[in-house]
């Protein structure tokens, strides 16, 4: 296993072409609008050394038996899914952030039942080719962007019936060598300090779309690929500490679009090639453990939400009063009643023909959806208790400039015991917390509200509900 140290340096040896703004980044360890990202991403790795917490951060290798990171690792038992998200429950809390990392751990677990799958019923190998690999990932302690989301182009048309057939990542060619792979992944958490992608396709296919049906591994470097990285809310603000709020691990993961431009894959990191039927069967099982996820990750930070606005409750002398206590009451129930989900898909979690555990679908898709509403509203809840303040605060150079910085300090003091600077870091991080890019990624990641819709309205079993109305008032039909 990599400590955090030893992940940031093994980044260094990587040159991944990257550009933001237009500028090329030359190297992504030390980028101030980058760094904040590693430095979450390492937390993953470092959690896995400390002591109070090596049931949660590691786990044994059911292929070696080798003491692994966990995000490597393939859950056996429905407890494991239980760990999972107390583990990342207690990184969001130590981050504020995302650590991106879960992506690709989902993405490891979804390709490995769905090969194991592929194999019973196609006749086809990729299951063993992909333990191989997966043997590699548990031994280097790789970081893996699970890369899923296609460009999609013209929502209402296939892949194959688009104007531009590189709206989705598809193989162009394939010979006894290896596949070339063409087309980009949108939103790509973690990417531009990963080791290696997990290329997945992103819908479920059809015979027409064979040719989109590709899962394979593509180091973050390899000839071909391209990154450009995405803006965020305030993220001029990245060269100044309190302003961005959470300086040492940013807002959530820092993504990029990323860019195929025929890629040569080789056969050993090649674990689907027009094998459409399984596409559907892929997407939905990497969709619903990511959606696992939200009720653990974000309730870390929730539970710094909740608790930066019970100290600014302090700091503004609003702490007494009835309606702030209530109000954080409401958001410490809404903030646990997501936690609750995540335990409940996880604990409800059950054995594939793999041997591998997967969690249940449909209430992994309620976690989300829960997601999507309350998040805003424990946001909403925030901005009530915070004031109008962080919307208007001046920025850290004023609060420190030699002529105007005295009557910063002296106009926006709240509680005379506290120093006027601990205001200004517990309201930039509210304000850092619960806005922009932070509210949106809550509601568009893991897939959008409506594709939760579609999960829920398949797996709920309507038929079944209807047969039990009827059959309590003696209908027969
Ligand atoms: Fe992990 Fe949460 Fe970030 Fe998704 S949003 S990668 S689940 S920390
Ligand atoms: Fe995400």
């Amino acid at each position: 296993m990599l400590t955090g140290q030893e992940y940031i340096e093994s980044l260094k040896k990587l040159k991944p072409i990257i550009y933001y703004e237009g500028k090329k980044i030359e190297s992504v360890v030390g980028h101030p609008l980058i760094q904040p990202h590693i430095n979450s991403a390492a937390a993953t790795y470092d959690v896995a050394f400390d002591p109070a917490f090596e049931d949660l951060g590691t786990a044994v290798s059911h292929l070696t038996g080798e003491k692994i990171n966990r995000f490597t690792y393939i859950h056996q038992t429905p407890e494991d899914l239980v760990k999972k998200v107390k583990m990342l429950r207690m990184i969001g809390q130590r981050t504020g952030s995302c650590f991106q990392r879960c992506v690709g751990f989902d993405a490891l677990n979804a390709v490995y039942s769905t090969t194991y799958d592929m194999d019973q019923k196609l006749g086809t190998s990729y299951h063993s080719r992909f333990v191989e690999y997966l043997k590699g990932v548990e031994k280097r302690d790789t970081m893996i962007t699970g890369a899923m989301t296609d460009p999609k182009g013209d929502r209402g048309l296939k892949p194959s019936k688009q104007a531009d057939p590189d709206m989705y990542v598809h193989y162009v060619s394939k010979n006894e060598e290896g596949i070339i792979v063409r087309g980009a992944k949108a939103h790509m958490t973690g990417m531009a300090n990963s080791h290696e992608m997990l290329i997945m396709p992103t819908t479920a296919l059809k015979e027409e779309d064979a040719d989109y049906a590709v899962c394979c591994v593509i180091p973050v470097d390899a000839p071909g690929v391209l990154h450009i990285f995405g803006r965020q809310t305030n993220d001029g603000r990245k060269y100044n500490e309190i302003d961005q709020g959470n300086f040492k691990f940013g807002v959530v993961g820092g993504e990029t679009l990323t860019i195929l431009e025929d890629v040569f894959v080789p056969w050993d990191k090649v674990f689907m090639c027009g094998e459409y039927e399984f596409a559907g069967t892929l997407v939905e099982r990497f969709a619903s453990f990511h959606r696992q996820n939200y009720g653990a990750c974000k309730i870390g930070l929730t539970d710094i939400i909740i608790g930066a606005c019970a100290l600014i409750a302090d700091y503004n002398g609003t702490a007494k009063a009835n309606h702030i206590k209530d109000k954080i009451v409401e958001m410490i129930h809404l903030s646990e009643t997501m936690y609750c989900c995540s335990l409940a898909c996880s604990g409800e979690g059950r054995k594939l023909a793999s041997g591998a555990c997967y969690v249940d679908p449909l209430l992994a898709n309620v976690v989300k959806q829960n997601i999507t509403r309350y998040i805003y509203e424990i946001c909403r809840i925030s901005h009530d208790i915070a004031g109008g303040i962080i919307a208007t605060l001046p920025s850290e150079v004023d609060l420190k400039h030699p002529e105007l910085g005295k009557y910063v300090q002296k106009y926006m003091m709240g509680v005379a015991s506290v120093p006027v600077e601990n205001r200004f870091k517990i309201l930039r991080l509210i304000e850092n917390m619960t806005g922009g890019t932070a509210l949106v990624e809550s509601m568009h990641g893991a897939g959008s509200p409506q594709a939760q819709r579609v999960m829920l309205a398949r797996q709920a079993n309507l038929e079944h509900k209807k047969e039990l109305a009827k059959k309590l008032v003696d209908i027969s039909d």
